[in-house]
């Protein structure tokens, strides 16, 4: 047994949010998990949750350092504690979403792994700001005492080919301005494409469809990515909640030179009113677009054509890569509990010999569960993902060979 404390405590920094758990890694199991939201607003709210008892507290949280010393103050203190002292927990694990080519492997935040994510931020301009905010915050809080770790989201898509992540634009664009595919969501489609490898070895083509208000489809072959829809931004790809993927890149200039809008405010309504809040006009929220078509309303009916049409059609361009299709997985907000729309991407599948099980997949809802029918020549599963457990067994793979500590026991 290794003297190596084994609890790890995973953080994910948004801009204004903060969410963190912290899990004890030798039986895998949540201990605490919680959100910071509404952070840098006069009042702020956490939602703290210590195996199954919720607290939710109004306090004003001016910035990250703010809510991480309140997290730190409830791990240790009173009701809400989680640790006797902080140097039972073992790492900080921190989701970094864009590092680059660089960091293909978790790796301890260094100031070279701060450079390396800076010079990121024009390309993930709001994640990257808030994952170095998390870094300093944490830095603050905890100090030296306990090591911290950065998981890069898009490492698990460094295994594309070219063909796969070059756009066809001057090469020199990739060369002098990093412009590439790098693909977002890699710790879900990672576990869940991991988890299936470990039910079932035999599926070696696979698509992770990780369908949630951000989305995105993964191609993994023998348990690597092969492709991948998100591109150079989360902007790419799938039609999202408020997203519009790919379109035909003229309409950019078009709009420009036809409306006198600017770059940025075109990159605003592409990212934060289009998707199915755009189409709709009513909802980002699947579950609202659903209801208002079910009433009879067009654009939502168009929202949620589209949203299947652009889905199984990526669905059906990503088994290029792959030669063929053994099964396909379903995550994510949409993914894990909405039969309909599960069976809606499906049945624009047939042709594949993709075949929904009517019945077990009106039942499943947020649980691992096989939903193809019998007939079936494409394995069809639903697999709730767990990014933050990614992050902490990356972490704690980590921590552990560099304290030298027995990576077998
Ligand atoms: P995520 O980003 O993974 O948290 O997913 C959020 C999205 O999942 C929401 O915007 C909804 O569209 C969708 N969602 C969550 N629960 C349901 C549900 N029960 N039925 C349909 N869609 C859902």
């Amino acid at each position: 047994m290794s003297s190596l404390s084994s609890k790890i405590l995973v953080i994910n920094t948004g801009s204004s949010s903060l969410k963190f758990q912290l899990i004890e890694m030798y039986e895998e199991r949540s201990i605490i998990r919680g959100t910071c939201e509404r952070i840098g607003e006069e009042m702020g709210h956490i939602e703290y949750n210590k195996k199954g008892r919720i607290w939710n507290i109004d306090v004003p949280m001016a910035d990250h350092r703010a809510a991480f010393a309140i997290i730190k103050k409830m791990l240790i203190e009173g009701e809400t504690r989680g640790v006797k002292s902080l140097d039972e927990i073992a790492g900080i694990g921190h989701r970094a979403v864009q590092g680059g080519e660089k960091y293909v492997e978790a790796t301890l935040v260094t100031q070279d792994v701060k450079d390396a994510i800076t010079e990121m931020i024009p390309i993930a301009p709001i994640h990257n700001r808030a994952t170095l905010s998390g870094f300093e915050a944490a830095e603050e809080a905890f100090g030296d005492l306990i090591p911290q770790v950065a998981v890069f989201d898009n490492a698990f898509h460094n295994t594309m080919k070219p063909e796969a992540y070059i756009y066809a634009l001057p090469y020199e664009f990739y060369t002098d301005y990093k412009i590439r595919k790098y693909g977002y969501h890699g710790a879900s489609h990672r576990y869940v494409t991991e988890r299936l490898r470990e039910l079932y070895p035999a599926y070696r083509r696979v698509i992770s469809c990780h369908l949630g208000n951000g989305a995105s489809l993964c191609a993994v072959l023998d348990g690597k990515c092969v492709d991948t829809t998100m591109g150079l931004t989360p902007l790419g790809g799938i039609m999202m909640g408020t997203r519009c993927g790919n379109i035909d890149p003229a309409i950019i200039p078009y709009l420009q030179n036809t409306t006198g809008m600017t770059a940025d405010e075109i990159d605003y309504i592409m990212n934060n009113k289009s998707g199915l809040l755009g189409l709709s006009g009513v909802s980002s929220d699947l579950r609202d677009v659903e209801a208002a078509a079910a009433e009879g309303n067009y654009r939502a009916q168009i929202a949620l054509d589209l949203f299947v049409y652009t889905a199984a059609t990526y669905i059906a361009a990503v088994t290029v890569s792959l030669g063929g299709l053994d099964a396909i997985i379903f995550t994510a907000g949409i993914g894990e509990n909405d039969p309909g729309m599960r069976k809606m991407i499906c049945d624009r599948l047939k042709h594949f010999g993709v075949e929904i099980d009517d019945k077990i997949n009106n039942e499943v809802r947020r649980r691992e569960c096989s939903i193809a029918s019998l007939d079936s020549k494409v394995g069809i599963f639903v697999i709730p993902t767990n990014e933050e457990l990614v992050v902490a067994r990356d972490t704690y793979k980590l921590i552990r060979s560099m304290k030298g500590d027995d990576l077998d026991d």
